[in-house]
């Protein structure tokens, strides 16, 4: 038996970053993860590949079609998928084998294999072969994270139905993918292989794309999307899908109910959104909950059990790596007594598609809904400089400030890399900037963060670039 300051169960981004935390801070921290590497779903399954798997397709794409021949660039490239996957595999290990060096410098151990809580401060790891070790701890911190919510009458066997997993590591192109759900797995996964030469159609039960995006922004990115090809059934379920070793036959009707619809795909990609996973952690055994959506509910990152923490996808807010990341290292200052805090007001989300969409703080639903009086800047990126010589002008930056304070309260932006620009304005949120402070602030020329700018400018109408 051994005996830690801090066990940490899962070693996703949630966990990982408590366990590198703990370890800075002097404690003596064990990280239990039972996958055969480190970094969760983020690193392993999510993130990481998807990005992979979206910058070589871009890269594909620009070559295939017109956009490297338009630049004067003449080349006939034929696809090595195989290549491809393999040097994402590549990246991933990299990065896997970069926390456990992460650990290993900040004398963080990881204890191999699947945890399981026993009893108050006590946490018992079976590792492949079966051993068992014991573990006890003042204080626990669950962040095991999360998996993808099953469809009822879609059986998700990862060869031709697959979920995010499967769908990143197709050994073939599909040449007729069905995506269920329009959200950002859907669409990032879809733009994906569809860039790679598939056909895709995106079937989404309510009528709008993305929701809890803004809906300007989500309506724009799904008419870039529209015109690259993808093809969406909007307001619609599956009400079934049989596999056969060739494909999926699929039933769709209108989410409202009507004659029932059959689309045959050669895969289907269920992407209706991910729930908590506490499967076989003994939560019982220290009397521990969850709610209806399997759900820890948490008050700053403590359950209703004292010495027991939780973070990440297992419990509230939103599901993303960056938000795990900062819970987790809020989390161990408290645990150390220090003060620490996450701004859940100010989480930005991104959808890695072309373009991108980026956003932090309200949207405009929201502020209509809340009765809060707000102005609008937007600028189209077909009047940014820097965009226009790079033949990117799809999109839009659009500010939304306080009526009377000017505070910036809500930034949506669709465009080119916007992924790397929204960080500007959570730090100029984080600082309660108002939209004269961006409009003010001197942007170097020329680059599309001169749209971001210019859209603070016209809030107050002054945008000088349109
Ligand atoms: P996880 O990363 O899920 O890690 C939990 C870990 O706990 C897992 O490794 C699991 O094996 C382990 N575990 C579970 N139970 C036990 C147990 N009993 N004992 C030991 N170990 C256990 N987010 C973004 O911010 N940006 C993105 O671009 C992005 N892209 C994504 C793409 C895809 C395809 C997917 C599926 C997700 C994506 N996400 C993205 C979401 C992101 O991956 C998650 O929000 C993030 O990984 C959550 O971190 P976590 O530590 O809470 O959980
Ligand atoms: P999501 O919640 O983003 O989208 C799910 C979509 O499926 C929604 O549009 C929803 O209305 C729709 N839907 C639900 N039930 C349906 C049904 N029966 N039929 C048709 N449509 C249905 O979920 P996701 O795309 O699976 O992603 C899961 C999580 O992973 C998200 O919470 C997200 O935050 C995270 N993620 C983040 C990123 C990123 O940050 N770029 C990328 C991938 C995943």
């Amino acid at each position: 038996m051994s005996t830690y300051d801090i066990v940490i169960l899962g070693g996703g981004p949630g966990g990982y970053n408590a366990a590198i935390r703990a370890g800075q801070l002097g404690l003596k921290a064990a990280c239990v993860e039972g996958r055969a590497t480190l970094g969760g779903t983020c690193l392993n399954v999510g993130c990481m590949p998807s990005k992979a798997l979206l910058h070589a397709s871009e890269l594909y794409e620009a070559a295939m079609g017109t956009e490297f021949a338009h630049l004067g660039i003449e080349v006939k490239p034929t696809l090595n998928l195989a290549q491809m996957m393999k040097q994402k595999a590549e990246s991933v290990a990299g990065l896997t084998k970069g926390i456990e060096f992460l650990f290993r410098k900040n004398k963080v151990e990881w204890i191999k294999g699947w945890g399981h809580i026993d009893g108050p401060g006590k946490v018992s790891v079976t590792d492949v072969e079966g051993n068992k070790t014991e573990l006890l701890a003042k204080d626990i911190i669950i962040a095991t994270g999360s998996e993808p919510t099953p469809l009822p009458g879609v059986t998700i066997d990862n060869q031709r139905i697959l979920d995010s997993t499967g769908a990143l590591s197709l050994s073939e192109v599909p040449r007729h993918l069905v995506v269920i759900g329009a959200g950002v797995i859907g669409l990032e996964l879809g733009s994906v292989w569809r860039r790679l030469g598939a056909q895709v159609t995106v079937v989404e039960y309510l009528d709008r794309i993305c929701p809890g995006t803004d809906l300007e922004a989500g309506k724009t990115l799904q008419r870039a999307l529209g015109k690259q090809g993808i093809n969406f059934k909007l307001g619609t379920k599956v009400t079934a899908a049989t596999p056969s070793p060739t494909g999926v036959q699929l039933s769709l009707e209108a989410a409202a109910g009507g004659s029932a619809e059959s689309l045959e795909a050669d895969y289907v990609l269920v992407a209706i959104g991910r729930r908590p996973f506490t499967q076989g952690l003994g939560l019982e055994n220290v009397g521990l909950t969850t709610d209806s959506r399997g759900m820890l509910s948490n008050r700053g990152h403590r359950t209703e059990v004292p010495g027991f923490w939780v973070i990440g996808d297992v419990t509230s807010g939103p599901m993303l790596a960056h938000k795990a990341e900062d819970e987790a290292m809020a989390c161990v200052e408290q645990i150390v007594g220090k003060a620490g805090e996450v701004n859940y007001e100010l989480i930005p989300s991104v959808i890695y598609t072309r373009p991108e969409l980026a956003s932090v703080g309200k949207t405009e639903e929201q502020l209509k809904a809340e009765g809060h009086a707000y102005k609008v800047g937007k600028f189209p990126f077909s009047a940014n400089s820097r965009a226009k010589i790079n033949h990117e002008t799809e999109g839009f930056a659009k500010v939304l400030a306080d009526e009377r304070t000017d505070e910036v309260l809500g930034v949506h932006l669709v465009g080119p890399n916007v992924s790397e620009m929204i960080g500007e304005y959570c730090v100029a949120m984080e600082f309660s900037a108002s939209a004269e402070d961006i409009a003010l602030t001197c942007h170097p020329h020329p680059t599309r963060s001169e749209a971001l700018r210019q859209a603070a400018m016209n809030v107050e109408g002054m945008a000088t670039q349109m």
